[in-house]
């Protein structure tokens, strides 16, 4: 579509699976994570505001964060970056987050319509886990969570999503992914996937730039989108 056109005209969009980013789409954490994210990367000796860490770091794994700080520092990290951050967002996950607003009945539906659909996030497990758990979303997905740790590179490489397709056994040109982060629109319209953006943090000219098909801003207009 052009980017003149409504997003929310009829589409025809009919995923034979449908494939969830998990931070900032099925979970609001990226507020939180932002701001710790920002916090740590500044004590390390790298000044770094919560814009700049949506900016750099949202949509990408730890590690590749972690190499990119080390890239800007010019030096090794001094300290267990990573695992603070870790040990900070864990404990205000546990406080705060919650369930982004509406996901829940997309998900119902998706599920009375036997709809498959995965988690396909630059998280680790652990951390996938600990957010779904949080959230009460895991029984949504079953086995079919996927991390970026599971391929060789994540987002905004295609893999991840190349991997998750092949393991939900469905074409990835017949999936849509509904992610949040320029990262993960590059990656899965490099899988050759359909690419709803949804914009909170990242804008929706940052989704559409990086090539997202659709843009919306809350999850009713991706249950209108998905024909639901
Ligand atoms: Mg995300």
């Amino acid at each position: 579509m052009t980017g003149a056109a409504p997003d929310l005209r009829v589409t025809g969009v009919s995923p034979e699976a449908v494939v969830f980013d998990c931070d900032g789409v099925l979970v609001d954490s990226e507020p939180l994570s932002n701001a710790i994210f920002a916090q740590v990367i500044t004590e390390e000796g790298l000044l770094t505001t919560f814009e700049d860490s949506v900016r750099l770091y949202l949509g990408r794994s730890n590690a590749e964060s972690a190499a990119q700080i080390e890239a800007a520092l010019g030096r090794p990290l001094r300290t267990d970056l990573i695992g603070e951050y870790e040990r900070r967002a864990a404990a205000a996950f546990c406080k705060e987050l919650t369930a982004v607003p509406g996901v829940r009945e997309l998900l119902d539906e998706l599920a009375a319509a036997g709809t498959p659909r995965c988690v396909a996030s630059s998280g680790t497990p652990e951390e996938i886990a600990l957010r779904l758990e949080i959230t009460r979303l895991g029984h949504y997905f079953g086995d079919h969570v996927y991390s970026a740790s599971m391929v060789p590179r994540g987002k905004p490489e295609p893999e991840l999503f190349l991997h998750a397709a092949a393991q939900l056994g469905v074409d990835p040109a017949q999936c849509v992914l509904i992610e949040d982060s320029r990262y993960g629109v590059r990656g899965g319209k490099a899988a050759g996937m359909t690419v709803i953006g949804m914009a909170a943090l990242v804008s929706a000219e940052d989704l559409r730039a990086a090539g997202a098909d659709h843009v919306v801003d809350e999850m009713p207009q991706v249950r209108k989108l998905l024909g639901l």
